[in-house]
């Protein structure tokens, strides 16, 4: 079924169709809230509610507006995934994930360091 009052490729952006508006190619949310991004836009809706989403995206300075957009969308996001850390839970999970690679990657060096050395004492007759 196709939404009413669509008038932009992919059909109405996640506030007009949160707001049960038209949308036009002259919708200032369109570009940052895609008909796409419906899921994380609904996430980020339960966090901000759409007044204060718009709030935020009006009194944004234009060149700020997509880091904004993506800001509101990856919060909504972060707080569905995690209702007690929220954007800090992600970074504290990610920090952790950081850790263990870097953790695995400094034996991975070890192991190759010993090799290395183990490798030059076996091609040298003289020692
Ligand atoms: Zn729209």
């Amino acid at each position: 079924m196709e939404a009413v009052g669509t008038d932009t490729k992919h059909g109405r952006c996640c506030v007009c169709i949160e707001k049960n508006k038209i949308c036009t190619r002259k919708c200032e949310f369109a570009a940052y809230f895609p008909n796409e991004m419906q899921g994380d836009y609904e996430a980020a809706t339960k966090l901000f509610g759409t007044p204060n989403i718009t709030r935020m995206m009006k009194l944004a300075p234009h060149e700020q507006k997509h880091l904004l957009a993506s800001s509101i969308l990856k919060e909504g996001v972060a707080w569905t995934d995690d209702n007690i850390g929220g954007g800090c839970g992600v970074i504290q999970k990610l920090r952790g994930e950081i850790k263990l690679h870097e953790d695995y990657l400094s034996d991975i060096r070890k192991k190759i360091s010993e090799e290395k050395k183990e490798l030059v004492l076996l091609s040298n007759p003289y020692i």
